[in-house]
């Protein structure tokens, strides 16, 4: 597992001593990420929540739950894919991570793609999106995946937005049960170009797709 790459092992050290941004006031444990380190697909998520933060693993909460339950419809299995944040501290009271929260914990996101090398990105939620996607709006992306710098981003509403509006259970429970098939299309899928963006809203530091 993690352990065996020591990229991965040297992110995971320095995660649990980082200060780079004041989201090492609120935890408990740094979480860094887990999964095979050669894991053709990625699932980025939010940020630890209460259970992350103890237990210093990412989603074994209520979203967790429901995470393994969606992969397990498609035959995965959560040891067979790497699972991980856009922020590695839990953010207080869940609130939502901070722009300059966001940009400094990004390197270390960075260079798990680059140790990991992941065919497919799956971004569950809004801020992991916005990573690839900037300025999308996840209605809109949902479910439609987009090819950047040679990779697959599927774009998927995060599990606990279905925990918290029971009405976008089934949308996510539909988008899940595609991730084979939009896989093995995967050179169909439109290339992301951030020239398509309305000029007001292309900021330089929200155009690099990693
Ligand atoms: N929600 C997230 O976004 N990440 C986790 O690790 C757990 C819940
Ligand atoms: Fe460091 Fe990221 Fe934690 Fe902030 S959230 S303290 S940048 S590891």
């Amino acid at each position: 597992m993690i352990n065996s790459n020591p990229e991965l092992k040297k992110i995971a050290d320095e995660v649990s001593n980082c200060q780079k941004c004041p989201l090492f006031h609120s935890r408990a444990k740094g979480v860094p990420g887990e999964g095979p380190p050669d894991a053709e697909i990625m699932f980025i998520g939010e940020g630890p929540g209460f259970h992350e933060n103890m237990q210093g693993r990412p989603f074994v909460g209520a979203a967790g739950d429901l995470l393994v339950e969606l992969l397990g419809a498609v035959g995965l299995k959560r040891e067979d894919v790497f699972i991980t944040n856009v922020v590695k501290c839990r953010p207080p009271g869940n609130r939502d991570p901070l722009p300059e929260e966001l940009k400094a914990c990004s390197p270390y996101l960075e260079r798990q793609l680059q140790a990991i090398n992941p065919k497919v990105i799956v971004t569950l939620g809004r801020f992991s999106m916005a990573r690839f996607i900037p300025h999308a709006k996840i209605s809109e992306m949902h479910g439609q995946p987009i090819k950047a710098k040679g990779k697959l981003i599927v774009p998927f509403y995060h599990p606990a937005a279905a925990l918290h509006r029971p009405s976008l259970k089934s949308v996510v429970e539909k988008d899940f049960a595609t991730l084979p098939e939009l896989i093995k299309n995967a050179e169909q899928a439109p290339a992301f170009t951030p020239e398509e963006l309305p000029e007001d809203e292309t900021r330089p530091e929200q155009l690099s797709l990693f």
